[in-house]
């Protein structure tokens, strides 16, 4: 298989500022991710952040991207509109994009999904989550028991304002009675798109390897597949009369 480029970008603020979420992940959320999937065979990984010029998401990374991670929290307003027009196209035009978490919110979600706000329940108490794989056929299960269980994690319920998932992979449930649709696929354009749903900043879930399995999975389905380019517009007839 080709080797997979890919960029994990990262709000990158949590980590700086409050010292419980330093602890977890001292260089970062895109560090830690990004460490992984570079110890595995198959992916050259590359990392940015808000605070990098132009976001870290120029013309040139992105045209070297083939899947975009995204993980944002608390400053979806300050990623530039333009550069979330570039990136929009680039999935439109075949790069995947996995987005985590509470970049259900952020900007780049939003407009491929159509949605308003991307909005949902939350309840930040360290609950235990029990992720459900409710199609274990699909590439993004690849590896996985028939549930992963997240001891402490911020929880996120229904309803989740997206439209409905081409396909489902995978259901969350909550100690406290919520469900949410945790493992969203979308095709847009000749892109695809993954939400996946762990990864509050103040619990250590991207550590946990079940996590790392399915993002490395996503990246794998996610990954531009150089089928033919579409043709559009009125056109020749192949067979002559
Ligand atoms: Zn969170």
């Amino acid at each position: 298989m080709p080797t997979i480029n890919v960029t994990v970008w990262n709000e990158f603020r949590h980590e700086k500022r409050n010292d419980q979420v330093k602890a977890i992940y001292p260089d970062g959320i895109h560090k830690a991710i990004g460490g992984y999937l570079q110890a595995r065979d198959g992916f050259a990984v590359k990392t940015a952040v808000l605070d990098d010029p132009e976001h870290g998401l120029t013309d040139e990374a992105l045209a070297g991207t083939d899947v975009l991670i995204w993980w944002g929290h608390m400053a979806h307003e300050e990623v530039r509109d333009e550069i979330v027009e570039k990136v929009r196209q680039r999935v439109l035009h075949g790069m995947g994009l996995i987005v985590l978490h509470s970049g259900h919110a952020s900007k780049i979600f939003r407009s491929l999904m159509g949605t308003n706000t991307g909005e949902l329940k939350w309840r930040d108490d360290g609950e235990k989550e029990r992720i459900w794989v409710i199609e274990p056929s699909h590439p993004i299960a690849r590896g996985l028991g028939e549930y992963i269980e997240i001891p402490k994690e911020e929880m996120y319920g229904e309803r989740f304002e997206i439209p409905a998932p081409d396909e489902l992979v995978f259901i969350s449930w909550f100690e406290g009675g919520e469900v949410f649709r945790s493992g969203c696929c979308y095709r847009r354009g000749q892109g695809k798109v993954f939400y996946f749903r762990p990864g509050h900043e103040t619990f250590p879930v991207y550590h946990q390897p079940e996590v790392q399995q399915v993002i490395a999975n996503a990246v794998e389905w996610a990954a531009p597949v150089a089928g033919p380019q579409p043709a559009y517009g009125r056109t020749a007839p192949l067979e002559s009369k």
